[in-house]
């Protein structure tokens, strides 16, 4: 296989244009190889196809049509068995490529052709659609509002992501991205949203722990995994987010709620950089394409919130971008950045301390911000980023922990950080209720754990809540369905954790 040279190129395929013009009306629907390589090839004729139709080559090998010249297209080959050769014929399907969607997909691995990856069978749905659509229009939205429940403390409660928000996930490998990812999926249980997981460029065997792990905990009831793996062709793991999206939208427009998570964008953006090049396209920052922004705002502009007129349907959009040595000023973190409303960073330094989920909340950012929250959340969630941020403010001076040196007030300070940092530290797949998460912060807010021994703060607060669930059931089911606190419940909760605390310490 030779290097491609862009002079080299265009000289070549002037050349078999001109050996082909004889032979093809430029109307016609077939078209000729000029060239191939890799999971392109360069189809001269073609005339009127359009941007992302389909055509076929011999074999049965399909391509989509990414690149429009003066007079030959750019194709990327879908099935790649590297049979395509020069001169072959080529056929306009005259379709653009279409995904399978509907309900029928729910449980299932697929990958963006529609075939189920377990089976390896073509899934049979009623309906199909492009993996290409307009975002919803301006007039069919509705203000972010209401919270997807992520059962992880500290988003939940600093960093609440609302439904139709999009929310990026940002850290080194090996940080806990995937976990965070899965843990959202995992607590959307009986919470009437569904989900949707796509990998792109992971190894099959990552692919299939995660979906043992979202099966072995009853979420593929509601779950469909989208997979390109490293091993298949790199226009499948090019249009692997955007057949995701689309799936996502049919159940929006049925005014359902979903989540996708795109893991990740980065392997996705070489991947579209790998094609790019192929296709001989100019190149610019860090070699990839100029359209490169525009690829992923259009797909994550299809992250919406619909009005009621629209049937109230969501699709929350959580990207994962790998970084390397925590560089969140790289290309195409920074472009996904800024078109995300929001943030996860997170820090190998915090990780290794085994401060897990290793969220640095200084760099992490919902911009959503508390409209995303239930009001008891609201209610509770004040409070303590004042704390956090009186902490992180004097923190330094805590590293000495020469509490003779320190006045009353600032000591108090470092022992509420303490304790919510602590308190922060969660376990995967050990998820909390919006209402227990409520409940904790509340006495956390008042005082009633600063004499513990802060590496007891968790298991405290979990006794309790199973107290309060066994001998008080009215006052979780009262904050269940209100979703806010009074004054008289707040003083309630309060006084039996008092007797509680009796018996305990
Ligand atoms: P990669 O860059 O390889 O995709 P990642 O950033 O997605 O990695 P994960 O695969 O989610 O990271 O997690 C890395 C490891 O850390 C896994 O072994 C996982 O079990 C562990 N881990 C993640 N979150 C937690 C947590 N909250 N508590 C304990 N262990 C965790
Ligand atoms: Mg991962």
């Amino acid at each position: 296989m030779f290097k491609i040279n862009l002079e080299e190129i265009q000289t070549l395929i002037q050349k078999k244009i001109e050996l082909f013009q004889a032979e093809i009306s430029l109307k016609s629907d077939y078209g000729k190889v000029i060239f191939t390589d890799n999971d392109i090839a360069f189809v001269y004729g073609l005339e009127t196809a359009m941007l992302n139709e389909m055509v076929m080559f011999p074999n049965n090998v399909v391509g989509i049509i990414i690149d429009l010249r003066n007079n030959y297209v750019g194709v990327a080959l879908l099935n790649n068995n590297f049979s395509v050769q020069e001169k072959d014929d080529v056929y306009r399907l005259k379709k653009i490529f279409e995904i399978p969607v509907g309900n029928e997909l729910i449980g299932k691995v697929i990958n963006p052709l529609g075939i189920d990856l377990n089976t390896k069978k073509i899934i049979k749905a009623k309906k199909y659609v492009p993996i290409e659509k307009e975002a919803p229009e301006i007039i069919k939205r509705e203000k972010i509002n209401f919270p997807v429940e992520t059962g992880i403390k500290v988003i939940d409660s600093l960093l609440p992501i609302g439904k139709g928000q999009r929310e990026l996930i940002i850290g080194d490998r090996q940080t806990g991205k995937t976990s965070i990812a899965l843990d959202i999926i995992l607590n959307q249980k009986n919470k009437n949203t569904k989900c949707i997981y796509v990998s792109i460029g992971q190894k099959n065997s990552n692919v299939a722990n995660i979906y043992q792990k979202l099966e072995d905990n009853g979420a593929m009831s509601y779950t469909t995994i989208v997979n390109s793996s490293a091993s298949d062709s790199i226009t499948m793991q090019y249009i692997t987010p955007f057949a995701a999206m689309s799936i996502a939208e049919e159940w929006l427009e049925n005014g359902e709620d979903v989540i996708v998570i795109f893991d990740d964008l980065s392997k996705h953006a070489i991947a579209y950089r790998t094609l790019s090049l192929l296709l001989n396209r100019p190149s610019g920052r860090e070699a990839y394409p100029g359209d490169i922004f525009y690829l992923h705002s259009r797909l994550l502009e299809r992250a919406c919130k619909l009005n009621k007129k629209y049937g109230n349907g969501s699709i929350t959009a959580i990207p994962i971008i790998e970084t390397q040595n925590g560089d969140i000023t790289s290309y195409i973190a920074t472009n996904i950045i800024s078109i995300t409303d929001g943030q996860i960073f997170l820090a190998t330094d915090l990780f290794n301390a085994d401060i897990k989920p290793a969220i640095n909340i200084d760099f992490s950012v919902s911009r959503i911000g508390s409209n995303a929250q239930f009001s008891m959340m609201k209610q509770v969630s004040k409070a303590i980023k004042i704390s956090l941020a009186n902490y992180h403010e004097i923190a330094a001076f805590s590293k000495f922990d020469n509490s003779l040196l320190l006045d009353e007030k600032t000591k108090n300070i470092i022992t509420r950080g303490k304790i919510l940092s602590e308190y922060f530290k969660q376990k995967e797949s050990q998820l909390f209720s919006n209402v227990k998460q409520c409940i904790n912060l509340l006495l956390i807010n008042n005082g009633l754990l600063d004499f513990v021994y802060s590496k007891k703060i968790n298991e405290i607060l979990d006794d309790f809540f199973i107290f309060l669930e066994n001998g008080h059931p009215e006052i979780i089911n009262y904050l269940e369905e209100q979703k806010t606190f009074n004054t008289e419940i707040q003083n309630k909760i309060i006084e039996i954790f008092r007797n509680f605390s009796i018996t305990k310490f």
